[in-house]
């Protein structure tokens, strides 16, 4: 393409989204996503320190995960220092052992993969779909078929021998992936479904809620996400032994004892303290009210960005009520050449917009993993850019 044409059709494209952008966002923060401490935050924190509690005993931690447990209708609900650790716990507890795979999406933060990773598993990675971001069904499904085998009820992976243990989808930016295809799917291959809803607090797929779905799934409060801890996750699950095990090896393996140390498994430090659990109890007050902010930021972008042409602002899929975490602008194909230009123009004028991840398998870290061809994750790594989303702006 000339040179000159491209320029200035860069700066065109870069001048109106910076201009729709600011339109909405005023002479509020630009960064990409801020928390809001506006209730009872400073309040149950005093508390804390007022009665000594602030470490892994206190009132609020079991607090906490009651009411995450009632907002997304899990039986139960584990609180830890993270949600990687949370992955990883439920990686663990969900059955997956050094040696097996684990399929997920390329698309998705790095932690999911970490995760699988410290358990001496390996990523495995599969395509999306433009429609949800999250794992493709069909071609996951045509995809298991072609290379793997059921041998003695597990799913054998037939190019490299190992067993394929679990499905790890992700609900991406919020938006809730096609879950219940990808649950048909786990169950005909034999697969733990272990859902990363690490965005996704307050996202719905047909009403109930996303991390949900699986035998297993996990939240992170980290403090860019919805509503936060400082730092935080949970465990979802219905299933009792699961949350038993997941709690008891969370907190050192020690069996339960009035004062001797009896552990029974190598255990972790993984329980979230009384303090990050204070801070969520008021967020988590909070939650509908940033629900609807986000929700009307999303129209509120919609009607920006209505007329820039080759421009998509990304919408909840349908039969979902999504989040809306990260609002995201989606670029036509033809402005894949743009995309970085468009991205260092709008942090040069202030807004701090970002790409997606890159995807995983083209991390040097995961370059030895297996992986599907991945055309829709490359095609959409160059497209995606999210936008300033916190719920304070609205
Ligand atoms: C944030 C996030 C995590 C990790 O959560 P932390 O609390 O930061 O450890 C895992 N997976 C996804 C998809 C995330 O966005």
């Amino acid at each position: 393409m000339n040179q000159h044409k491209k320029l200035s059709e860069h700066r065109a494209i870069s001048g109106e989204i910076i201009t729709a952008i600011r339109k909405v966002v005023g002479m509020y923060s630009t960064n990409l996503h801020e928390p809001v401490f506006e209730g009872n935050e400073w309040h149950y924190l005093k508390d804390c320190l007022d009665s000594g509690f602030v470490s892994s005993a206190g009132q609020y931690v079991e607090k906490f995960e009651q009411k995450i447990a009632e907002f997304t209708g899990s039986k139960y609900a584990i609180a830890l220092v993270n949600g990687t650790s949370a992955l990883h716990l439920a990686m663990i507890v969900g059955g997956v052992k050094s040696g097996d795979e684990v399929i997920m999406p390329s698309l998705t933060f790095v932690a999911t993969a970490n995760a699988v990773s410290y358990t001496g598993a390996i990523p495995h990675f599969v395509d999306v779909n433009q429609l949800d971001l999250g794992i493709d069904a069909v071609k996951l499904r045509q995809y298991l078929n072609e290379i793997t085998v059921i041998k003695n009820g597990n799913c054998l992976n037939r190019k490299t021998g190992r067993i394929i243990r679990a499905l790890l989808p992700m609900h991406v930016f919020g938006h809730p992936c096609n879950i219940l295809e990808l649950l048909a799917i786990a169950d005909e291959f034999h697969l733990t479904v272990i859902e990363d809803a690490a965005e996704s607090l307050g996202s719905f797929y047909n009403e109930k809620h996303t991390g949900t779905f699986g035998k297993i799934g996990i939240i992170s409060f980290n403090g860019n996400k919805t509503i936060t801890t400082g730092g935080g996750g949970v465990i979802l699950t219905d299933d009792r032994e699961i949350a038993y095990q997941a709690k008891y090896l969370s907190t050192t393996a020690k069996q339960p004892h009035a004062f001797s140390y009896m552990h029974t498994d190598i255990g972790f430090n993984y329980r979230m303290p009384n303090l990050n659990a204070a801070l969520g109890c008021a967020q988590l007050e909070k939650l509908p009210y940033f629900l609807n902010s986000k929700r009307r930021l999303f129209n509120l972008y919609f009607d920006a960005f209505f007329k820039v042409e080759n421009v998509l602002l990304f919408q909840e899929p349908i039969h979902c009520r999504s989040n809306y975490w990260l609002q995201t602008l989606l670029l036509d194909e033809e402005l894949v050449p743009y995309h970085e230009d468009i991205i260092i123009s709008c942090i040069n004028s202030g807004i701090n917009v970002r790409p997606v991840w890159t995807p995983l398998h083209l991390l040097p870290i995961f370059a030895d993993s297996p992986a599907a061809s991945l055309p829709v994750t490359i095609n959409l790594a160059k497209r995606l850019i999210n936008i300033p989303s916190s719920a304070g702006i609205s």
